[in-house]
């Protein structure tokens, strides 16, 4: 089997999972807004890693199951059309090469994020452990990375993670029932999670657990969330992240067959819920959304755990305009959304090495004072090229012992 991307031929590789091997030199970036947008709410910058596009937990939620279809070509119907159920992952083929030069080309570094758009231990990544190297690669120049997952992290992950000290991983687990599990994600069990959480602590290693998302009228059951809470805390768990499921609407079919898989009477349900539109996608009703992490905001303080939202908004009106407002203000309990403080990391001449800057929580969004560069405090959208340039400025600073 073969596959047209991009004007060239690629050579469907079965196992373990229908993938492609592509040359890739894309660039590793920060978040996509910045804090002018008003869609920023992530507290901390991040240097986003996908060694891999497209996962194949194939949750029916997931809005990274739309770049992979996009990217096939649409001259290809047929294959198009026998591929369009179950995505190709794209394999970035010596990413981790890839990634090592660009970390060598910059003297300020923010923690790694693998991975935005895929999961970082779905099978393939079992041949190719792109994953592991790229940790590797990281931890090597003492720079600092976190792992999401819904899958299980490797031994070797978790053995490399350990040696970093601001490294950190976060665990997407929706539910305790493993029979509700099977019918949202082929991830790994709901055992495999909760053990990942027991790993990471039995390590040290500072572990989030994400209620991420959550879906009404599937898991939103008050007293299911609370047990949820007090179980990855008991496993080991230090914070907890939430977010109401949101649907991306160039998808919203492959959303509505997902729940029809469930329910089929969620359908109708959920066309009366999400009603509010947040650029491409749609959002449950702001009333439903307050109620529920007002909710979960009591059951961790409860439970005495910190409390963060991701990404989530309420449309408000500032002087006859619409806006929006990031609902982390009324929730968060943490200064970052991910329960740690991790600082940026700077690399002083002469040094291999990086080390973390003094002084900085790594809170960007919210710090107002950068002693190192004011563009940080801004809270952009950057790109590789301004890591590049904030080094410069470092350099500069550190040389006139201004810093
Ligand atoms: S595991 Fe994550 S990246 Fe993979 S399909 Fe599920 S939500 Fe998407
Ligand atoms: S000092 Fe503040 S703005 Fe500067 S890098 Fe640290 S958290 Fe960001």
């Amino acid at each position: 089997m073969e596959i047209s991307l991009n004007n060239k031929i690629y050579k469907v590789i079965e196992h373990p999972y229908p993938h492609i091997l592509v040359d890739s030199k894309k660039e590793i970036h920060g978040w996509f807004y910045s804090k002018n947008s008003g869609r920023r709410e992530c507290t901390s910058e991040r240097l986003l890693i996908n060694p891999y596009n497209g996962c194949s937990f194939n949750c029916f939620f997931c809005y990274a199951r739309s770049f992979t279809i996009r990217r096939f070509e649409s001259g290809n119907e047929e294959i198009y059309n026998k591929f369009k159920n179950f995505h190709v992952v794209i394999v970035y083929k010596d990413f981790d090469k890839v990634v090592a030069k660009q970390l060598d080309s910059i003297k300020i570094a923010s923690c790694g994020y693998l991975s935005p758009i895929t999961d970082p231990f779905q099978p393939v990544n079992e041949k190719y452990k792109l994953s592991e190297k790229l940790i590797a690669e990281f931890v090597k120049r003492n720079i600092p990375i976190e792992l999401v997952t819904k899958g299980k992290i490797s031994d070797e992950a978790i053995n490399l993670i350990k040696r970093q000290e601001h490294s950190f991983g976060q665990i997407s687990i929706l539910t305790l029932n493993d029979e509700l599990r099977k019918k949202l994600t082929n991830g790994a069990s709901t055992e495999i999670l909760l053990k990942n959480f027991e790993r990471l602590a039995d390590n040290n290693i500072y572990a989030v657990a994400r209620l991420d998302p959550i879906l009404p009228y599937i898991n939103d059951n008050p007293q299911d969330l609370r047990n949820l809470v007090v179980e990855v805390k008991e496993r080991g768990a230090k914070h907890i992240i939430a977010s109401c499921a949101d649907i991306l609407k160039p998808i919203e079919d492959k959303f509505y067959d997902g729940l029809s898989g469930i329910d089929k009477n969620l359908i109708e349900k959920y066309k009366a819920l999400y009603t509010e539109n947040i650029g491409y996608y749609s959002n449950a009703k702001i009333y439903y959304r307050k109620k529920l992490f007002e909710n979960l905001k009591q059951i961790c303080n409860d439970e005495k755990i910190s409390f963060s939202l991701c990404m989530e908004f309420e449309k408000t009106n500032v002087k006859g305009r619409e806006t929006l407002s990031g609902l982390n203000r009324l929730y968060s309990t943490s200064l970052n959304c991910e329960g740690i403080n991790v600082p940026v990391y700077v690399k002083r001449q002469g040094n291999g090495k990086f080390e973390p800057l003094n002084n900085c929580k790594g809170n960007c969004l919210t710090c107002g004072n950068c002693h190192l560069t004011s563009e940080l405090a801004q809270a952009k959208a950057l790109r590789l090229a301004d890591y590049r340039r904030f080094g410069k400025i470092f350099e500069n600073k550190f040389q006139n012992k201004l810093i």
